[in-house]
């Protein structure tokens, strides 16, 4: 994985050593010696991470990270501050201040490496979901984002520790700081969080490298980011000082973040508050994406599959070994004069009304699909001739036999339909989804020639079509 990252340092050696092992791991670097100059450099050529050294006489490191972080240019550049000093405060500020992590000079080649990979592919990701709600947008369902206003829930935080000691002390850490539903659970029940369906899997896993065995809570991790319930969560290793190898793997296996033992309290509930808010950022994106992609294949008047749903669900009815598909194409009679009489808005609710009956005579797997305007589409798949007869009439009684509520002023009307059907043909899939449907409005057409308010079935051999 390529990447561009921006070293800034006033120590020239300091810059080429850094430059060096990066380098040396094919990443492109650019340089810069003061704030200023750090500052421009990132909003010109907004490099994928920035290594900031926090002593600098101009501007110091903490200032240049709260600028970058509070210009929407480079507010999403991941920052890793780098210093001399091992006091907790500063540290505390530099996370406080938006940094992402927070390196300790000489920086330890593994350790570096490490983070920078984690930190890219965190920074991939969300590029990735960005670009898919973006295009989401420009396809016009950016209706999608609506709806993530509403008051946040409180982030759920899982703590797996060897004992129980250990984890009270974790959770007594965060309880007063973090607005989050804490838990204690043992590595059973957090593999079972990552199969169990259902009910909302924690946000951020906090997991101790060694739990009853050595390495146990780093296996965890990588059956954690393996199973689908547990994939998005977030998750930080918490391990013994020193132990820069099993951080970097730790790293390397996903976790979102690490730290070393024995930490201050404040820390760990500020990594995982930057953890949570993270996650549900991406939360967020991917929910968008999935009801703009919805939003794709929805009617937005009916609520029912749109034509561009139907004609692809049609495709896989049909490549089925033995397809038996047999298609209608509904269309309401006369409608234009259901407008013309009771207005366009009780026109809708008609529409609204048909599809609740029609789709209130199907079955789970049939299909049911406005097409436009007044016409819908049925696909019942495997389905005999006798079925597919009787459920068309069954549909066109749905919508004749009661009348229709048009509001306090307009009393009730009764609404008819014509069916063209075309039974399950043979052999199967010599047609495609355009030619059944083409077949289904000849028979429509033959329906409404005939007097409307009648199911006419399509007279031609499929082969013929
Ligand atoms: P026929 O029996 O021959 O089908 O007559 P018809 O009036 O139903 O057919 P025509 O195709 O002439 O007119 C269809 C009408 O459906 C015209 C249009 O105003 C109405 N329509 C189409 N889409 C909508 C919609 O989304 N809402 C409402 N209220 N009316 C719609
Ligand atoms: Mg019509
Ligand atoms: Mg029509």
């Amino acid at each position: 994985m390529a990447g561009r990252i921006l070293v800034v340092d006033d120590v020239a050696t300091n810059r080429i050593v850094m430059k060096v092992k990066l380098a040396a791991a094919c990443y492109a670097v650019e340089q810069a010696e003061n704030g200023a100059d750090a500052i421009r450099a990132a909003r010109e050529s907004r490099p994928d991470l920035i290594l900031l050294d926090v002593m600098m006489p101009d501007m110091n490191g903490l200032d240049v990270c709260r600028a970058l972080k509070r210009d929407p240019a480079t507010a999403d550049i991941p920052i890793v501050l780098i210093t001399a000093l091992t006091d907790t405060d500063a540290k505390m500020d530099g996370l406080e201040a938006g940094a992402d992590d927070f390196l300790t000079k000489p920086v330890e080649e593994v350790t570096l490496l490490a983070r920078v990979r984690s930190l890219l592919r965190a920074r991939d990701t969300v590029r990735e979901l960005e670009m898919r709600d973006d295009t989401v947008s420009a396809m016009g369902f950016a209706e999608a984002a609506t709806g993530f206003t509403a008051k946040q829930k409180p982030g759920r935080i899982a703590l797996v520790a060897p004992g129980p000691r250990g984890a009270v002390l974790w959770k007594t850490a965060i309880n007063d700081r973090l607005d989050a539903e804490v838990r204690i659970i043992p590595r059973e029940a957090a593999l079972a969080e990552a199969t169990a369906t259902g009910h909302a899997a924690p946000d951020v896993f906090v997991i101790s490298v060694d739990l009853a065995q050595r390495n146990e809570g780093l296996r965890l991790l990588s059956d954690l980011r393996s199973r689908p319930g547990t994939r998005h969560a977030a998750s930080i290793m918490i391990l013994p000082e020193g132990d820069s190898e099993r951080a970097a793997i730790a790293l390397d296996l996903g976790a979102s973040d690490v730290l070393h033992d024995p930490f201050d309290a404040k820390e760990l509930a500020i990594r995982i508050g930057v953890q949570l808010d993270r996650k549900r950022q991406s939360d967020r994106m991917r929910a968008g994406v999935r009801a703009g992609l919805e939003a794709a294949v929805t009617d937005p008047l009916t609520g029912l599959h749109n034509r561009r749903y139907a004609l692809h669900r049609m495709e896989q009815m049909l490549a089925q070994p033995r397809p038996s598909l047999a298609v209608m194409m509904i269309d309401l009679d006369h409608f234009k004069s259901v407008n013309d009489r009771h207005g366009h808005g009780a026109g809708d609710a008609v529409l609204c009304e048909v599809a609740n009956r029609l789709r209130a005579q199907l079955r789970g797997g049939d299909l049911l699909a406005r097409m436009g305007g007044e016409e819908f589409l049925v696909a019942l798949p495997g389905c005999d001739a006798d079925h597919a007869t009787e459920c068309a009439e069954r549909l066109r009684r749905a919508v004749a036999d009661r009348p229709f509520n048009m509001g306090p002023t307009d009393g009730e009307r009764h609404v008819t339909a014509s069916i063209g059907l075309v039974l399950p043909h043979d052999p199967p899939g010599a047609l495609s989804p355009e030619g059944l449907i083409d077949r289904a409005d000849r028979a429509l057409y033959h329906a409404k020639d005939q007097g409307r308010d009648q199911v006419r079935q399509a007279t031609e051999p499929a082969s013929a079509a």
